[in-house]
């Protein structure tokens, strides 16, 4: 009988245990994905660049002779007809770990599984599921440090070749056509200024990590905190969907660590930043919509998305340019560089007193990377509110910040063009991607800034501790 290979977050066709086992399984494949409410509900960024992975997507299956079938509807009753029409005995995905998913996933595993159809589950997603890593005491962990000294050291199977040969059923179930999907009609961003920013599917995931490990992994330690620099791998975007998969980074690393190069180590910690934000949704789902720490829930935070400084930080006319560059950065590649997510975000939080929560929201309908366990972590670690936060007394100053890590002007010359004779070619792609409502022209005289930085800190400050923190 066929098995129905349900596609999710693991848009790829090497290191997929799944697609290993429903080939294994010896019947015809249907690779199929679901336009459920959960893929409606995306973000305008991330929601586009979706489609533009299922279109990759497609392609790579139909040279590999077979197809990808594409459904709208809930996940549950789509499955089951699927099931009826195909005669599958096999329902197969690899597991996402957000609450709303595993509740999904689980009724469907029960009610497929009663009317004796094999409903299976595999990990693909991550390097450790989370249930097995555990504190010495039990339980999970609540810092990162000692999470990645439980893990480092760990064997991580090596990765699954793509397979040879895809069986495919005699009939095909009918497919709707991804065009009238709409994946990017909330895209009001130019999507074509977009578009050259992303490296879209498997091979081009594949290509951009042996860029990465050939070229630029030894000098990651330092480059990967100038943002503007091309010091980092890039892969966020490719991680998020399964482009590729967390395995075939950890290996291309260790193999770089063992020959030898300095930032090898470095960048395997990152990826284990990306297992802590999955486990940590995993055991404390709040994450996501609440205060890490509810000690954090009665302070007075600005929670008016409409305040003029939020509008301004969202446009980046802040006036303060590491801030804005980096909003800009966001609003033109759909991507921003980490100093800068922290830069913004403890300036959103601190500087102008605003709900985290807003951020997240901002980040999640910009950011063509967007992953609901890193932007969550993300911003609380920021905010001070999450596990293993950034101190709250800690308030990043975005000018000896950008002095730091820009010393030369790289980065805010790249993307503010206000005062500039001949400003970047990218600088200029922000005018050309932005609502006309905003009304910013890059003949504008460059904003004073909103909240003068000094007075922001102090505010903030004076906040925390009369809060008592
Ligand atoms: P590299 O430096 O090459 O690192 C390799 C991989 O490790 C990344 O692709 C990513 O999967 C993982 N990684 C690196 N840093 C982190 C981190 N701090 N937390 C979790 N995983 C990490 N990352 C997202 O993928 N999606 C998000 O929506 C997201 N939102 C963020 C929001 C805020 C406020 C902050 C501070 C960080 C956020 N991050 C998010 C984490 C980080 O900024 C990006 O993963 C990183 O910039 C991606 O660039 P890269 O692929 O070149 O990473």
């Amino acid at each position: 009988t066929p098995t129905i290979l349900w596609l999710r977050r693991d848009l790829r066709l090497g290191d997929h245990p799944a697609l290993r086992a429903a080939c294994a399984r010896g019947g015809p494949v249907i690779p199929v994905f679901i336009l459920d409410d959960g893929v409606e509900a995306l973000g305008a960024a991330p929601k586009w660049r979706l489609g533009l992975s299922l279109e990759t997507l497609g392609k790579a299956l139909a040279r590999a002779g077979s197809r990808l079938v594409l459904r709208r509807g809930d996940a549950h009753e789509v499955l089951k007809s699927l099931v009826a029409k195909t005669g599958a005995g096999a329902v197969y995905w690899s597991r996402l770990y957000d609450p709303a998913s595993i509740e999904r996933d689980k009724a469907i595993k029960a009610d497929l599984t009663a009317t004796g159809v094999d409903a299976r589950s595999f990990a693909g997603h991550l390097l450790f599921e989370p249930w097995t890593v555990e504190t010495k005491t039990g339980g999970y962990y609540k810092v990162y440090t000692p999470m990645w000294n439980a893990v480092r050291g760990r064997d991580v199977a090596t990765p699954e070749a793509a397979p040879k040969h895809i069986p495919v059923p005699e009939n095909w179930p009918e497919s709707e056509e991804l065009s009238d999907w709409q994946m990017g009609a909330a895209m009001q961003r130019g999507a074509e200024v977009c578009l050259p920013h992303q490296q879209i599917g498997e091979v081009r995931a594949q290509a951009r990590l042996a860029d990465f490990v050939d070229d630029a992994i030894g000098g990651y330690s330092e480059a990967r905190n100038l943002p503007g620099v091309e010091g980092t791998s890039g892969l966020s975007e490719n991680l998020t969907l399964g482009e590729i998969s967390p395995r075939q980074c950890w290996h291309a690393g260790q193999r770089a660590r063992h020959e030898g190069a300095k930032g090898a180590e470095t960048w395997l910690k990152e990826l284990v930043w990306r297992e802590f934000a999955y486990h940590l949704m995993y055991h404390t789902p709040h994450i996501l919509t609440d205060n890490w720490r509810r000690e954090w829930d009665s302070f007075a935070w600005n929670e008016d998305a409409s305040h003029p400084h939020v509008v301004a930080w969202q446009q980046g006319r802040t006036g303060v340019p590491f801030v804005d560059a980096a909003m800009r950065e966001m609003y033109v590649t759909g991507r921003m560089h980490n100093r800068a997510r922290m830069i913004v975000a403890s300036y959103l939080t601190k500087h102008l007193m605003t709900h985290w929560k807003i951020g997240q929201r901002w980040f999640e309908d910009c950011l063509t990377d967007w992953d609901p366990a890193s932007n969550a972590m993300g911003w609380q670690w920021a905010a001070g509110s999450g596990p293993d936060a950034a101190p709250y007394f800690r308030v990043f100053n975005p000018e000896t910040q950008l002095k730091k890590f820009d010393p030369d002007g790289v980065y805010s010359r790249r993307w503010i063009a206000e005062g500039q004779i001949s400003p970047a070619r990218t600088a200029i792609s922000y005018f050309e991607a932005i609502p006309r409502r905003w009304r910013m022209t890059a003949e504008d005289t460059y904003p004073a800034p909103v909240v003068a930085l000094d007075e922001g800190r102090k505010r903030a400050l004076a906040a925390y501790q009369a809060r008592g923190f």
